[in-house]
């Protein structure tokens, strides 16, 4: 990378701590060798990335047994699943954000944190560039490179325009805390522009044209607080424009919150027609311009425009450069993510780990692994196995694909024991193979990748610091069963997520919920238990508090519109 050459020779930051090292070494003679070889011995992990995946694993890692260095843009943690709050002022954006350094700094030892931006991934030489993202007239390099014997992506991913033309340009996108802060701003702004002298009743209701395109959770969220903000606080203040105001709510599959239970789905469309918020479902956008946006109807192939005072794009995500760079390299093209193994390890690649929205889990054919342990097992080639050999497999098989289990139980084979019973029930001597694999027929289509969410993204990441903490243990004494043990093949359980549920806030204080077990829980009664999950979940007792007291704050004064 050219741009970097000056730089390697002036700065490198992981030799300049190897620096320090030799320094204390000769200023305090034998006496701290054997604690100076130890640190010399210490691996280095470099964690791209201080979003939902990134915080979990430093909040979970071991640090004496590293020397951890951090890099990210930006120095907070956000609690993004209150970003839609802040868009209109309901919590304020300093509430949800917590330094790094100070979560760092209950870590009790020493974690190097960077703002900057990673630029690009060398994973052939185990090295990332970074640029800082400091204002260029502060003194110093702008640029350095890290070198790392365990590399940790968690960078998230960005919005996904699908290359629509104009969204760039004349859209609001809700990723971010600034653009958060920046809705907020537009939509104040929409009603002052609004409500100036001399505008036809026909500009009045384009700048109060609310336009949402994606109908996904966080468009909908979005959708109610903004319902929320303009009928509770803003149509008190502008009353002239109260019958101008409109939300519309684009979706180009046939129903809102379709990754939702059906039942949750049809509840949020009833509410959004009885708010008269617009929801139009088979529509596909084309292109934004600054005054309009174009859609086609997926049914009948017309394409009609709707003039818009504020756009929100929230359609889904994809790849940020630097991934996009890094899976050129290791040959992953085309991919949505980063693909991992079951242990979070990037394919391809060596020491290198990627967690949370930035990478996806590469679910090999399950059925295609299950056949080559039982070739392995059925050593005579008879098509058959003991009956301890087969529980043998069995064990192998549940231990790398615990899913395998739900999924015969689903086909109400409550016991793997039951295949080791005839027709009549007596016990078999052996058991065919072909007989137990076409149990499974349809077992890959079943097992889905995870979503993308802060649920996954904390999991993968204290996961992956429970593995980091026991890397060396694990050496020594392998989990998993001889099998896998004598091929050297993994160390640890592979990545198992846990499902808690999700929550679908729809405004007017109600709440729809998706709760293990496919419970649905909908309406007020829910929307509590989404108050007390979003605050026993904060990263800290100050925003906690925060949080807490800009809930209580809205309820007793309304939210604020000033446009600072
Ligand atoms: P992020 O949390 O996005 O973190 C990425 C990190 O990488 C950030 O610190 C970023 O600054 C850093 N970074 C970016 N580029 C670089 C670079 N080049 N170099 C170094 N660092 C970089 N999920 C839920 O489970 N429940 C919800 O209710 C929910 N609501 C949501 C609401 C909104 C509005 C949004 C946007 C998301 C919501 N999500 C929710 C999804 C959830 O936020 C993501 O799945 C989660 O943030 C993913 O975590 P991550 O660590 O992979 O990425």
């Amino acid at each position: 990378h050219p741009a970097f050459t000056k730089v390697f020779v002036v700065f490198t930051v992981s030799t300049g701590s190897l620096l320090t090292y030799s320094e204390s070494k000769s200023d305090h003679g034998t006496e701290n060798d054997e604690s100076s070889k130890t640190e010399a011995k210490k691996k280095r992990v470099v964690v791209l990335g201080t979003g939902w995946a990134g915080t979990s694993f430093l909040k979970g890692l071991d640090i004496s047994s590293f020397d951890v260095q951090v890099v990210s843009p930006r120095n907070y943690f956000a609690f993004t699943p209150l970003l839609p709050s802040v868009t209109c002022g309901t919590v304020e954006a300093r509430s949800i954000v917590e330094p790094i350094r100070k979560i760092m700094k209950k870590k009790h030892g020493e974690i190097q944190f960077w703002e900057a931006e990673c630029v690009k991934i060398d994973a052939a030489n185990k090295k990332v560039f970074c640029r800082s993202n400091h204002d260029t007239d502060l003194v110093g390099n702008d640029e350095f490179f890290l070198e790392y014997d365990y590399l940790v992506i968690s960078l998230g991913a960005q919005v996904n325009t699908f290359n629509t033309s104009g969204v760039m340009e004349h859209c609001h996108f809700l990723k971010e805390i600034e653009d958060a802060q920046k809705i907020r701003r537009s939509i104040v702004d929409c009603f002052e522009k609004a409500s100036l002298p001399g505008l036809s009743n026909e500009e009045m209701r384009t700048n109060l044209h609310f336009v949402i395109v994606g109908g996904g959770p966080t468009g909908v969220e979005f959708a109610a607080e903004l319902h929320d903000f303009i009928t509770e606080d803003l149509i008190r203040l502008y009353p002239m424009v109260k019958d101008l105001v409109k939300i519309t709510l684009i979706q180009s599959g046939d129903h809102i919150l379709n990754t939702f239970d059906e039942r949750i789905s049809s509840f949020a469309e009833k509410k959004f027609q009885r708010d008269g918020i617009e929801v139009q479902t088979g529509c596909r956008v084309v292109s934004v311009s600054d005054r309009e946006i174009k859609m086609k109807l997926k049914s009948k192939g017309e394409i009609s425009s709707i003039p818009y005072g504020m756009v929100v794009w929230s359609t889904g995500i994809g790849a940020r450069p630097v991934i996009k760079d890094l899976m050129e390299q290791i040959g992953q093209t085309n991919r949505r993510a980063l693909a991992t193994d079951e242990w979070l390890r990037v394919l391809g690649c060596d020491n290198v780990y990627a967690i949370g929205d930035c990478a996806t889990i590469n679910q090999r054919k399950v059925m295609e692994d299950i056949s080559l342990i039982f070739e392995v097992a059925d050593k005579d080639n008879s098509g058959t196995l003991t009956v301890k050999e087969f529980q043998d497999v069995i064990e192998d098989i549940l231990i790398r694909y615990p899913q395998v289990d739900l999924y015969l139980k689903s086909k109400h084979l409550r016991n793997v024991a039951d295949l080791l019973k005839d027709s009549q029930g007596n016990d078999r001597e052996e058991v065919d193979i072909e007989e137990f694999k076409s149990l499974l027929s349809h077992v890959d289509s079943k097992m889905k990748s995870l979503p993308a969410t802060a649920q996954v993204a904390a999991q993968q990441g204290a996961y992956l610091a429970r593995c980091f903490n026991h890397m060396e243990d694990c050496k020594t004494k392998p989990e998993g069963p001889l099998r896998f043990r004598e091929s050297g093949h993994h160390q640890f359980r592979p990545f198992q997520y846990k499902h808690f549920g999700q929550f679908a806030p729809l405004g007017g204080e109600q709440t729809a919920a998706e709760l293990p077990g496919d419970w649905v829980s909908m309406g007020q009664s829910t929307q509590w238990l989404w108050y007390s999950v979003y605050a026993s979940k904060q990263v800290s007792w100050r925003t906690r508090f925060l949080v807490m007291s800009d809930w209580t704050r809205r309820f007793l004064f309304g939210r604020d519109s000033s446009r600072i």
